[in-house]
């Protein structure tokens, strides 16, 4: 057996992580890492988070003074298995098989180690991990040692550790950044074959319980900073012993009674047994797959890595209204589990699509957290709306590098433009009245902050970040203004189609939200008006005012090791260039979908061969695009690095955590890519191309209710439960439980 290699070990422990969108751990060894290995130990629960002071030299007014990071809670992943006085561990005694997986369909990961210990006893040991779907706050450990060739006892030891460093890179912004403690130990308990350990944030007020109970009764042993649970099973040759550690996890933001519930949920759940979960993990799974679930009938590789991304995504979507996803989902502490525009842009169509009541919840998150984002409105001069921040937990601007933070305006925009797909999908009208109109109107209110008329009369928006955060801080950036000019008129409209449904509802967000008539005018006018900045020479939309007055960039001589390009140059050298970091103007293309093929065409050529993706967000906006402009070849070679993205580490951190964003847009390069699928206000549109390396392929939506599915080969094929009206290629059908049509 060669030596295990640290950088892929670390690797897996992101990629078979455990998470079911409310808690996560990393795949973590049970039994611990051999000195001089380095393994970044975590367990997160979403949306749960201290505060620290941000520090600033030179302060200037409005600059967020207090940054939230995901707490890496209490490491409940120790299991200490001694085989005759030796300690089980794959880095001593002999390791003659090693298998690790994480089966997507049934909800578990599993390690699988034959071995045989220093002594010569030889056993088979498999561990099951699964984070359940059914129980949100259970994860379970269920390790099974077979027997070969020992008669004798086996000592287990099970632990609940308070101390758990956080992994630190000061080097890299992507990784999380500082590593200070976060909880402090408030009580360490035992009752009724369960252990638990307390423990405080230390600035945040909240609180987190970790509690364990086991399938055998267990002796107790409090340390000063953890406890030990302690068994000694009888094992013959050519037997197995089955020792499963139930685990729960409450915080104070979810639960009123910490210590109750995860007592109580973890006697349950001993109670009725792992089996029990098991079949509820699969009963979840499978309705999950029903609609979820993407076939490419010629390559099982690009298959199982498609569907390995949607499985990311379940997992880390928050199932509440106090959560989120996290840039790194449950998965790694990267980017301390903070909340960005990519949530509702690359995240939440694939929930609007197949699991609609996901996608409701995770909209609503923002409405929870609304009144933090009118207070930062007010802070960064504003009279009236709300300012979504740039990056967050709780509800407030954690970034502190304003320039590509807080100056990203359009994230006002996506959060808006995430409500209308959803609505246009679902028509879900109830969900506007309760939260969405309001979002979208204070949110919307904003562009009327920020913008003015220039003397043609063109509404203008100063001052601002696109998504590209390689091109900072500046005028009419075009997919902000066309976001914005699309989140005005869809604010305005949406009014009327409220004003139609329920008179009296609608008043009464009129009062709530104090809207008057003038207002909308003023909404009506700026996205009537709104600059969207063009080349009549390149026949492309200028990325902003600025982009074409900028230098180009050296690619031929920036040598690979210089990549990704903010860890080797200061921010301002890029900025002076004409270099992209991420899809900017035609992420606005794909979105929108509402400028001539020409020109989508041109934009698309010019900027690519700018582009460096040097962020994650970024492949999967070229995939989508180049197969809009039927250019399938490069389609593919986009869609296969973003599924691969993780799986072949191929933006050299995986070890942080999975990039969340690049899952959804795995499903978006295939889904809104090849299939060509939008939601617009008269429906779904399809505008199909197929890769030459597969024969077909095809999904399924959640169509108000009916599953559609969709195959494509050298025809469109759509079976649907009742009727469908769909246009491909602009042309509208009607579809009767089957619609059959040759592509040319
Ligand atoms: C990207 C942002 C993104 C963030 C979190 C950055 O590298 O430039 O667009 O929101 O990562 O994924």
């Amino acid at each position: 057996m060669k030596k295990l290699d640290n950088y892929s070990l670390l690797n897996q422990e992101t990629l078979l992580s455990t998470s079911n969108g409310y808690v996560g751990m990393r795949a973590n060894f049970e039994e611990g890492y051999k000195n001089g290995y380095t393994s970044i130990t975590g367990t997160y629960i979403n949306g749960f988070y201290d505060t620290s002071e941000i520090y600033y030299d030179e302060i200037c007014y409005g600059f967020p003074r207090s940054a939230q990071k995901m707490v890496n809670v209490h490491n409940a992943q120790g299991i200490y298995i001694y085989i005759d006085g030796d300690i089980f561990n794959v880095f001593d005694g002999n390791v003659i098989e090693i298998n690790r997986e994480l089966d997507i369909k049934n909800g578990y990961a599993i390690r699988k180690i034959r071995w045989q210990s220093p002594k010569g006893h030889d056993l088979e040991f498999t561990f099951k991990r699964m984070a359940s779907f059914a129980k949100l706050e259970l994860l379970t450990i269920d390790v099974k040692i077979k027997s070969i060739n020992y008669t004798g006892d086996i000592q287990i030891i099970s632990k609940i550790d308070f101390t758990v460093d956080s992994f630190l890179n000061v080097d890299d912004p992507r990784a999380g950044n500082d590593s200070e403690a976060m909880l402090q130990l408030r009580s360490v308990k035992s009752r009724d074959n369960t252990h638990m350990l307390i423990s405080d944030t230390i600035n945040s007020n909240l609180c987190v319980a970790t509690c364990c109970s086991y399938n055998v009764p267990m002796d107790f042993k409090h340390g000063e900073t953890s406890t030990n649970a302690k068994c000694i099973l009888h094992i013959n040759a050519d037997e197995s012993v089955h020792f499963i550690k139930y685990i729960t996890y409450t915080d104070s933001i979810h639960h009123k009674n910490i210590e109750n519930t995860a007592i109580q949920i973890a006697k349950q759940s001993a109670l009725e047994g792992i089996n029990f979960y098991y079949d509820e993990q699969k009963k979840y799974l499978d309705k999950f797959w029903q609609y979820a679930y993407i076939e490419v009938n010629d390559d099982k590789n690009v298959e199982y890595a498609l569907n390995y991304n949607l499985y990311q995504l379940l997992s880390s979507a928050g199932k509440d209204k106090y959560s989120s996803i996290g840039a790194k989902g449950l998965s790694g502490g990267g980017y301390d589990g903070h909340y960005f525009w990519d949530t509702e842009i690359y995240m939440i169509p694939f929930f609007t699509l197949t699991m609609p009541e996901v996608a409701r919840n995770l909209l609503k998150f923002r409405y929870q957290v609304l009144n933090a984002a009118k207070d930062r409105s007010k802070e960064m001069g504003h009279k009236t709306g709300a300012k979504i921040p740039w990056r967050t937990i709780s509800g407030s601007e954690c970034s502190s590098y304003y320039a590509a933070g807080s100056a990203q305006y359009h994230i006002n925009a996506d959060i808006a433009y995430a409500i209308i797909q959803y609505y246009l999908f679902t028509k879900d009208i109830d969900m506007l009245k309760e939260f969405g109109y309001e979002v979208i109107y204070e949110t919307a209110r904003i562009w009327l902050e920020v913008g003015n008329y220039n003397l043609k009369g063109q509404y203008c928006i100063n001052t601002v970040t696109g998504p590209d955060e390689y091109t900072a801080i500046v005028n009419n950036n075009y997919y902000t203004n066309s976001l914005a000019k699309y989140h005005l008129e869809w604010a305005v409209k949406l009014g009327d189609v409220l004003k139609d449904d329920d008179r009296k509802a609608f008043n009464s967000l009129c009062q709530k939200l104090v809207i008057v008539k003038d207002e909308i005018n003023e909404m009506q006018k700026a996205a009537q008006n709104m600059l969207l900045p063009f080349d009549d020479k390149l026949n492309i939309h200028m990325q902003d005012d600025s982009f074409l007055n900028k230098k180009e960039w050296d690619f031929e001589n920036t040598p690979k090791d210089k990549y990704p390009l903010l860890l080797h140059y200061h921010p301002l050298h890029i900025y002076r260039h004409k270099v992209l970091k991420q899809a900017d103007t035609i992420l606005s293309y794909v979105l929108l979908d509402n400028v001539r093929e020409d020109v989508m065409k041109d934009s698309y050529y010019y900027y690519k061969q700018r582009t460096t993706h040097d962020s994650s967000l970024s492949p999967c906006v070229h995939s989508m695009m180049a197969s809009r402009i039927r250019s399938t070849h490069e389609a593919y070679d986009y869609f296969m690095s973003t599924i691969r993205l993780d799986l072949d580490d191929i933006n050299r951190n995986t070890k942080d955590g999975l990039h969340i964003a690049n899952a959804g847009g795995a499903y978006m390069a295939m889904v809104y890519g090849f299939a060509g699928l939008r939601i617009k206000e008269d429906g779904i549109y399809l505008r199909p191309v197929k890769p030459n390396e597969w024969n077909s392929y095809s999904f399924k939506i959640n169509y108000q209710g009916q599953l559609v599915k969709i195959t494509v080969d050298k025809a469109i094929t759509i079976h649907c439960e009742k009727q469908i009206e769909i246009t491909i290629y602009d042309k509208r059908y009607v579809v009767k439980k089957k619609l059959h049509i040759n592509l040319v």
